[in-house]
């Protein structure tokens, strides 16, 4: 059994991919070849935004948003410690300063709340910066409570990034993620729901003025041509066969989208003596991956004991918080400080989960994490 099978679907459209990366062959377009345009273009219209931009990773897609919004040293940015690195790795990058926000344990991402009063409690003078922006995160697949946190960010006049690295092809109250804040970033790491074979990113939004200063920075901050550079920027580009491998991948992706729903539902409804994940009204999941809940620690690790004798595979999605993490001690914060995420770090695990488990495997999965 695999975490995340990528055989399996490679089996059913390699005839595809292969012709597709022939094509690129063929052209020669290395580098911003057609299928980049053509991506972008089907990407933006899946999400409901007006911009697509392709780019080299999750991660350059989330500086890139933050260099366009022009984010950098004695700017604030508000976002949760309960995520992957990269979420506030390209804050500090710019020079810029995170600020965490506890979670709510119900969803696993920002907590509006908390949001409302660490933005209304902060004091800008104090730490010499200046609240511009807040990156919540679509956890494991799921988007945030846009609503209250579009109304908070609005009402402290903060731009909103979405980290949807986790979350395409998930939906929020009738609108697609991606389409959830004032710009958005997703990932194709292999490992994603929509995931390629390498690194790709691509950014999202309407903002046509954001828009083109997303295509300066992804190619050295140029101008009207390539030799007049306008803005500092950086070599963002995703490959035009990476392209190539995503378009024949996102033609089966709404079908594997289904196929994850159908697993996430029958583990909630077998699981049994765990916090299984809620999907809130209106909303779906791109279930990128299901995370349980254990009692506590012991209970974790006994539950692992008899995945791993079983030899079921399974994940601890995140087990250092990022106020814990040593590349950001510099921030200050101590054990104790956001007690929801320190909380669900220690007791949360995640389960295999991919579009082809059959339903022996997941049959397996639920009788591991039962004891039965
Ligand atoms: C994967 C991920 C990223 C980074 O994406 P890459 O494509 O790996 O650079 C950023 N944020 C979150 C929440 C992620 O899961």
């Amino acid at each position: 059994m695999q975490f995340i099978d990528l055989k399996a679907q490679q089996s059913r459209i390699r005839d595809r991919i292969e012709a597709n990366i022939r094509t690129v062959l063929d052209h020669g377009q290395y580098v911003m070849g057609p299928e980049i345009a053509e991506l972008e273009r089907r990407l933006a219209a899946a999400a409901g935004v007006r911009h697509a931009t392709a780019c080299a990773s999750g991660t350059d897609a989330l500086l890139m948003i933050l260099m366009a919004r022009g984010i950098g040293p004695g700017d604030a940015v508000f976002t949760t410690p309960f995520t992957f690195i990269a979420t506030a790795e390209v804050i500090r990058l710019l020079g810029a300063t995170p600020v965490f926000v506890d979670i709510d344990p119900a969803t696993f991402n920002i907590d509006p709340d908390r949001l409302d009063a660490a933005i209304s409690g902060f004091d800008a003078k104090a730490a010499g910066l200046t609240p511009r922006a807040v990156i919540p995160v679509d956890l494991f697949g799921l988007p945030a409570d846009y609503d209250a946190v579009n109304a908070v960010a609005r009402k402290h006049k903060l731009f909103v990034l979405e980290d949807a690295a986790q979350s395409f092809g998930a939906t929020y109250r009738g609108r697609k993620a991606c389409a959830l804040g004032d710009a958005a970033a997703t990932s194709f790491f292999p490992a994603k729901p929509l995931g390629g074979y390498g690194d790709g990113g691509m950014c999202f939004t309407d903002d046509d003025d954001m828009a083109e200063a997303l295509v300066s920075i992804r190619v050295h901050g140029m101008g009207a041509d390539k030799y007049d550079n306008i803005r500092i920027g950086i070599n963002g580009r995703m490959d035009t066969l990476q392209a190539a491998v995503l378009l024949a991948k996102f033609e089966i992706f709404p079908e594997e989208l289904t196929r994850r729903r159908a697993v996430a539902d029958r583990y909630t409804e077998a699981l049994e003596g765990v916090g299984v994940p809620r999907v809130p009204e209106d909303c779906r999941s791109a279930w990128a991956q299901y995370s349980i809940l254990a009692e506590n620690a012991g209970h974790r690790e006994a539950i692992q004991d008899r995945l791993a004798a079983a030899g079921i595979p399974f994940a601890v999605y995140y087990p250092i918080p990022l106020h814990r993490q040593t590349a950001f001690r510099t921030l200050g914060y101590r054990e104790g400080d956001f007690p929801v995420t320190e909380d669900c770090a220690a007791r949360i695990l995640s389960l295999p989960m991919h579009p082809y488990l059959e339903p022996g495997d997941q049959e397996r999965v639920i009788g591991g994490v039962n004891g039965g």
